[in-house]
């Protein structure tokens, strides 16, 4: 009985730090394009056709959103809500399980309202086949009963813009992704913009950082808002209990050093998924193998772990398998294997 009570007070712990962490996030996500910094294709595209659309008194065209955890995504989402002046409803794809949950969320929008899908690849094909009509012609279809005695219920829906997220294109079906009138894939952040985005946020806290720590924790971020932010928040924690006014470089460098982030922003899991690659001896090793290896789910591996490295050439996909390249060997300093003295194929 205790055992049961212990772990269900765990669970709750863990909620609470979850949402926790969660309204600490909210509250440093901008609202406005000034706030908003970097991706500046993405951002110049979109301020023409939202500008656009509100002349013609039109709803924007549907939107989808690509590239890894933490870039932007849902902060773009809501700025563009912002700009157009409707409101937006935020929901993910493996919540929606049934016709009728989809059916519940869209009949309560309204004209112009923006529908947030995040993780929009995981949804499933028979709740796919209900969004293309509901997308086109703004009408969901749905079967009501089965057998002979089936119906099909047409619904009228508001015009809404639907913005889809997600970290893999490449699983999306072909006529979801075509239903979508603009794409744009989410890039990786700059040191400089980092730290913009570090010092905003420190401001935001009340805990001004200086342009050194700025750019410190910037440059182990992994190209991620979402880490700058929460390695900023891990570094303020260490600033407050030494009761420092600012955050300065020392305490910057000791605390990222404390929380196991290396100089080139890897984590433990990137070094481990690196060293795996290195001891295959230059021979490709499939995703299966290095899930097994590492205790990890494929899924955060391909989203999570390899899209950094292979921006920055840690690593070369091949259809045989994955490879590390020379910068993994020297990073790691091993030589790379006889077999394949450059590290590459
Ligand atoms: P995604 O939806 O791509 O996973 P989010 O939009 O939730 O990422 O972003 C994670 C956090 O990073 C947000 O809380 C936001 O405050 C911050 N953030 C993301 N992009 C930017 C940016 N371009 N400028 C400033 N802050 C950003």
């Amino acid at each position: 009985m205790e055992k049961i009570s212990l772990e269900e007070n765990s669970r709750i712990i863990d909620i609470e730090k979850l949402d926790f962490e969660e309204n600490a996030e909210n509250s440093l996500r901008p609202t406005l394009w000034e706030e908003y910094i970097g991706q500046e294709k993405i951002k110049k595209n979109l301020k023409v056709f939202i500008q656009a659309s509100k002349k013609r008194g039109e709803c924007l065209d549907h939107i989808l959103f690509f590239g890894p955890p933490g870039l932007g995504k849902t902060t773009l989402s809501h700025i563009i809500a912002n700009e157009m002046g409707t409101s937006i409803k935020v929901t993910a794809a493996p919540m929606i399980e049934k016709a009728g949950d989809l059916a519940a969320i869209m009949t309560n929008l309204s004209d112009g309202d923006i529908l947030f899908i995040d993780e929009i690849h995981r949804l499933s094909p028979a709740i796919e086949e209900i969004l293309y009509p509901a997308m086109e012609d703004f009408r969901l279809d749905i079967i009501i009963g089965s057998g002979p005695a089936a119906q099909t219920v047409k619904i009228d829906l508001p015009k809404f813009t639907l913005i889809g997220a997600t970290t893999r294109a490449g699983m999306l079906s072909n006529p979801l992704r075509d239903r979508f009138g603009m794409s744009f894939r989410m890039q990786f952040y700059g040191v400089n913009e980092l730290a913009i985005i570090a010092q905003k946020a420190s401001i935001k806290l009340d805990k001004p950082l200086d342009e050194d720590s700025a750019n410190e924790i910037a440059k182990r971020s992994r190209g991620t808002p979402r880490i700058t932010l929460r390695l900023l928040r891990r570094v303020r924690d260490f600033a407050d209990v030494a009761e420092e006014e600012t955050i300065n470089l020392s305490t910057t460098k000791y605390a990222l050093n404390e929380l196991g982030v290396n100089e080139f922003g890897f984590d433990e899991l990137d070094l481990r998924y690196l060293s795996i690659l290195a001891d295959a001896k230059s021979r490709p090793i499939g995703l299966n193998t290095i899930a097994a290896a590492m205790s990890e789910d494929e899924g955060t591996i391909e989203d999570v772990i390899e899209p950094y490295l292979l921006a920055n050439g840690y690593l070369e996909r091949t259809a045989k398998g994955r490879i590390a390249t020379q910068k993994t060997y020297r990073f790691l300093h091993i030589k790379p294997s006889h077999r394949n003295p450059q590290g590459l194929f």
